[in-house]
């Protein structure tokens, strides 16, 4: 988005009005192919019905089914592969724009820009050779051995964007993600992000360091680092606690408010990270570590190791170390060989650890991944009745503990008013983040005639669901 706005393309969310469609997708799992390829034939039909002249294809459904797609979608005219991000412009037929004196940044008119968009673009004097810089590391990549890496290696993107790539964010004006690193070497069998993804790579350190200057320059209050494996963010460059270095580095910008990471790697959660987290009020008291399972048998097949003993301990030290802290994990049930001890083992886990926030993915047999050619495959509703059975657990875990933050006095970032009605408001504490958790709804502005997005408040919760909570407003933090 960032390129065709540079570039001179006006960005609309309407598909009817547009001449230019594109669909960025998704493919991990079954569902998300699902839901890619509705879209692909929802928008095929404004090429055919409508005005649009054009209809790319973007994003991870290319890496997987780039031949398929172009074959059996015939109004589909380009593909763009999550590593050559740069040709959209040439899909697009869209001439790159010439370059632009240092410095400047392109802002979209507020009358181009949907309310909560902001464009941000950054110089690109250098972009090419920017792009080169954050390429260099290539040859480091695959540090952990991935079976299948060899034979497939040089179809992997090793695309990594920099500080100086536009970005366009469609996110509400006061937050906003990074990427820190992209792609993925552990070799969980379930999994085909690494096939998409490619090798992990971390982008360099002073580039994510620039955009989190930039962003907040441009007023956004609190930023969310992504990667599929953040917690091995600087290995491949040489740096020892990478991510708690940067941390430490993010949380001194003058006007940050919150700063998290999100998809932490177990066995990754050092006691520096740890201490990183506690030492700095902004960096928000939030640690989400997916754990896929507690079973040591279904973890081993996973290829993931530890078991619930170990989780215990981590989740112990994390609780020690920074205490208060949110903790956030996502589980998948349903794998190939899992027996009902295995599920009981997960069962018995979740009740010890209380997690704060919790999801359950059901397995998706993925082509490509190790785990297509196991044995012992499970029904789909036997996987579904694991599924509801381990969402009800943790329902009731998050019924007793929110009622535990009636009276608490808490930050509030208020986010809009409600989709449900104009008379509540949604917000997030740093407990939240940001689409994935809980919300936040506020009933009572107390003195303030109304809110403003993007604002902090302070609030006091003053009742409690099964996961959202409720709060009423104290007064606003400047
Ligand atoms: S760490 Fe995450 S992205 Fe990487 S292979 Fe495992 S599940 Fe996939």
């Amino acid at each position: 988005m960032g390129l065709l706005d540079r570039a001179g393309a006006r960005l609309t969310s309407r598909p009817e009005e547009a001449d230019i469609l594109v669909v960025n997708t998704c493919s991990f799992i079954d569902t998300a192919k699902q839901e890619s390829v509705d879209t692909i034939l929802e928008m095929a039909r404004f090429k055919t019905e409508g005005s649009a002249k054009k209809l790319i294809v973007a994003g991870c459904l290319v890496e997987r089914y780039r031949d398929e797609i172009r074959k059996s979608i015939p109004e589909v005219d380009a593909v763009v592969g999550t590593g050559e991000l740069e040709s959209i412009l040439e899909a697009a037929g869209i001439a790159p724009p010439p370059a632009a004196a240092p410095g400047l940044f392109n802002i979209l008119s507020s009358a181009q820009m949907r309310p909560g968009q902001e464009s941000l673009s950054g110089t690109h004097k250098h972009e090419t050779t920017a792009f080169r810089a954050e390429g260099d590391h290539r040859e480091q990549q695959g540090r952990f051995s991935r079976d299948d890496w060899q034979g497939a290696a040089h179809m992997l993107p090793t695309y990594l964007y920099n500080e100086t790539t536009p970005r366009f964010l469609t996110t509400p004006r006061s937050s906003a993600y990074i990427k820190i690193a992209e792609g993925c070497d552990h070799p969980c069998t379930f999994c085909v992000i690494p096939n998409l993804r490619g090798k992990f790579r971390s982008r360099r350190f002073e580039s994510v360091v620039a955009e989190a200057q930039q962003l907040v320059a441009r007023g956004v209050r609190e930023i969310t680092l992504i990667g599929q494996d953040t917690t091995c963010y600087g290995e491949d460059l040489g740096l020892k606690d990478g991510l708690a270095t940067l941390l430490d580095e993010l949380a001194r910008i003058e006007g940050l408010r919150w700063l998290r990471f999100l998809y932490a790697y177990p066995n990754r959660i050092t006691n520096k990270l740890l201490e990183t987290i506690a030492k700095h009020d902004n960096i928000c008291k939030y640690l989400d570590v997916p754990l896929q399972h507690a079973s040591p048998a279904v973890l081993k097949t996973m290829k993931r190791g530890a078991g619930a003993d170990i989780f215990l301990k981590t989740i112990e030290k994390v609780r020690a170390t920074v205490p208060g802290i949110a903790l956030r994990t996502s589980f998948v049930v349903g794998f190939p060989g899992e027996s009902v001890r295995d599920v009981e083992i997960l069962e018995e886990f979740i009740s010890e650890a209380r997690f704060d926030w919790l999801g359950v993915f059901s397995y998706s047999d993925e082509e490509g991944s190790a785990a297509f050619a196991n044995e012992g495959k499970l029904q789909k509703r036997t996987i579904e009745a694991r599924k509801r059975r381990i969402m009800k657990l943790q329902q009731s875990i998050s019924k007793r503990a929110k009622q535990e933050w009636v009276g608490r006095e808490v930050m509030v970032l208020a986010e809009g008013e409600s989709e449900e009605t104009a008379m509540l408001w949604e917000g997030r504490t740093q407990f939240h983040a940001p689409e994935i958790d809980g919300k936040v709804y506020i009933n009572d502005f107390g003195d303030l005639e109304t809110l403003e997005a993007g604002r902090f408040y302070r609030a006091e919760i003053t009742e409690a669901h099964d996961y959202d909570l409720v709060a009423r407003i104290i007064a606003q933090v400047n």
